[in-house]
């Protein structure tokens, strides 16, 4: 493409899918900054590289997690609304009350948040363990809302639900595996707690997608239909089948395909009639998670896609109970879902600044070569100046064999270093022009599709893809990615980004697309003159917890932001990301004693007539600043 090419803000929409993908969230302005819109008004909205800006006045330094309180609200009402809507225009009998489970992100800011946010409509939690019981226990104030404890349980985590079921909370506990019960049952006894038993049932129907293992008969959680009637006989034989009020499952994280979703809503809702007939109270149904988010913006079935929206979600949920209630004549019964990833996904931008970038120009070349030089570089050279349309294939294996070639004969001592320089100068300028000349073509060999990757530019950003956005490197999810600002101007750079882990696998060269994916995303030249900052969209759910300390980059710093209404902000709360010596601390280095080993070292030195007494105090303060440091480049 022309550099010269005018640009505007509808191409960059169109380029990174931004409209597709950011749902009401983000946009682009007029002055080509990504928008942060909450509340689809502009006046009301806040350009995210302005925020950038907020806070790097305030010493906060890139990389920076920004956590949007206004998106937050804005998600949780927006699923149980429309289940509202569905419910009503269904005139479903039930309600819906959702439970947000916490191990998608368990951070305290976002515990307390979706706490604050979700209390209007009851929307309560999932727990796992018995520390997300406690941290679950210590922001709720709701005692409506519902509390489930999924997971194995032993006694103390038992006793910690009983006591919270005492404390006045709606807390079930879900029996996963048969053996469960009877601890919770003699608990209770002794305790004198009245509990609320729920089961986890294995359903036939599975999704498919990248996370949905958790369903199908081979999943390793829940109760097949022989368990379920052992677990009703064994409440019945103690006279607590009056406690058995839930049924629960769960098929899997990110359902992309709806169909899946509604059959098995259809088997699971057959199970919860059979459990009312066998004579259980019964009254919540939860559906688990699974709620999809569109991440590539495709809407199709794809895995990092959805091909519905959370109105279908609901709407499909609300009239699948209802018709398999309705035939059986049972009551209906309150519709619970842990949507997590859908719930949190969006809140959260990471943002990183581009500390370097390589550019894979092509190089110029001789028109004729020295004739007294090799045969095989006549041989590379020749394949270079014979290039056409139609031998573009065939140019393409010749210099991929001769530069093996060239490094062949080189490691046998054939060929000098000069040689094996020119060598590569001809293939790399071969190499941009089958690139380029490949777009001509109207039918593109398999070969040549991906060859956009090998020319690319890297860009060196300032991050760890192993701590803020795991999944992308452990499974190849794909986020969205772009640059937040310069919008009006064309990204004539097709380029990879690179992390500044030391790891060959620290590195993003796949990026959504409308179909599939592309292993190129398109970026402005960086200038001398102003820092150029790249967001990590989508990155809420899941990604901050899954993190890990690859070359011991810490946690980055965070910002709660809370848009006020008058196209403004406030930074509701700063998180410090780690310091050298916290993470250091995470491997059982022990700072005091660290300190002390290079004052010793430094000493000796000292004593070596290696340093001066000055110097060594300098040398200490350069130590004591880098154990103070942020993990990530400091400008
Ligand atoms: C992980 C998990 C969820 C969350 O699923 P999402 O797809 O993120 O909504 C819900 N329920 C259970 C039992 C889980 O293990």
């Amino acid at each position: 493409m022309d550099i010269l090419e005018r640009w505007d803000k509808e191409k960059s929409e169109d380029l990174y899918g931004i409209n597709n993908w950011g749902k009401k969230y983000f946009s682009i302005s007029k002055k080509g900054d990504v928008l942060i819109n909450p509340t689809q008004n502009e006046e009301q909205a806040v350009s995210l590289i302005d925020i950038v800006s907020g806070i790097k006045d305030r010493g906060l330094e890139m990389p920076v997690l920004l956590r949007f309180e206004n998106i937050l609200d804005e998600q949780i009402s927006y699923i149980n609304e429309s289940f509202r809507n569905a419910i009503n225009d269904l005139d479903y009998k039930g309600t819906y009350q959702g439970v947000y489970p916490i191990k998608v992100n368990q951070q305290q800011q976002v515990v307390k948040e979706v706490a604050k946010f979700g209390k209007r409509y009851h929307h309560g939690f999932e727990v796992g363990s018995k520390a997300e019981l406690l941290a679950a226990l210590s922001e709720m104030t709701d005692r409506k809302a519902c509390l489930v404890c999924n997971g194995y349980k032993d006694e103390e985590f038992i006793d910690l639900g009983l006591n919270a079921i005492k404390l006045g909370f709606t807390l079930f506990f879900v029996i996963e595996i048969p053996g469960e019960l009877e601890i919770i049952l003699d608990r209770a006894e002794k305790l004198k707690v009245k509990p609320n038993i729920g089961v986890r049932i294995k359903l036939a129907s599975k999704a498919s997608g990248h996370w949905t293992e958790s369903g199908g008969d081979r999943s390793i959680f829940g109760l097949n239909m022989s368990q379920i009637i052992e677990v009703i006989e064994k409440l019945r034989s103690r006279g607590m089948l009056d406690t058995l009020k839930m049924m629960h499952y769960h098929l899997g994280s990110q359902i992309p395909n709806i169909r899946d979703i509604r059959k098995a809503v259809y088997e699971a809702t057959r199970v919860y009639v059979e459990l009312v007939k066998e004579g259980a109270p019964m009254g919540y149904l939860d559906l688990g998670g699974g709620l999809a988010v569109d991440y590539d913006g495709s809407n199709t079935n794809y895995i990092n896609s959805s091909n519905y929206s959370i109105e279908e979600y609901c709407v499909d949920i609300v009239e699948a109970v209802k018709t398999v209630l309705d035939i059986s004549n049972v009551p209906h019964p309150v519709i619970m879902t842990e949507s997590g990833r859908a719930l949190v996904a969006y809140y959260s931008v990471l943002i990183f600044n581009v500390l370097d970038v390589a550019i894979f120009e092509s190089y110029d070349i001789p028109d004729v070569l020295d004739p007294s030089l090799p045969e095989v570089l006549h041989n590379i050279h020749e394949a270079n100046k014979t290039i056409n349309l139609k031998n573009l294939q065939e140019c393409y294996n010749d210099i991929l064999y001769y530069r093996d070639k060239v490094r062949d004969m080189f490691n046998n001592g054939d060929l000098s270093l000069r040689e094996r320089a020119l060598a590569e100068k001809i293939f790399w300028n071969t190499m941009h022009q089958v690139v380029k000349k490949k777009d001509l073509l109207k039918f593109v060999p398999s070969d040549l599709e991906k060859l956009e990757n090998i020319i690319a530019d890297i860009y060196y950003c300032n991050f760890s893809i192993f701590q803020s956005i795991p999944d992308c490197w452990a499974i190849d999810q794909l986020f969205p990615i772009m640059p937040i600002h310069r919008l009006l101007e064309h990204p004539s750079r097709n380029s990879i980004i690179a992390d500044i882990t030391c790891d060959c696998d620290g590195k993003i060269d796949k990026f959504i697309d409308i179909r599939e994916m592309k292993h190129t995303l398109p970026l402005h030249p960086i200038n001398e003159a102003e820092d150029y900052y790249i967001g990590v969209f989508l990155v809420g759910a899941y990604q901050e917890t899954l993190g890990d300390l690859h070359n011991l980059f810490g946690d980055t710093n965070v910002a709660s932001v809370r848009l006020t209404g008058d196209g403004k902000y406030d930074i509701t709360n700063e998180v410090l990301g780690d310091s050298v010596d916290d993470v250091l601390s995470y491997v059982e280095y022990d700072s005091k004693s660290m300190r002390k080993k290079f004052r010793i070292k430094a000493e000796q030195a000292v004593k070596d007539g290696l340093i001066t007494p000055a110097e060594r105090k300098e040398i200490l303060q350069v130590i004591e600043n880098g154990l103070q440091g942020y993990t990530y480049y400091e400008r």
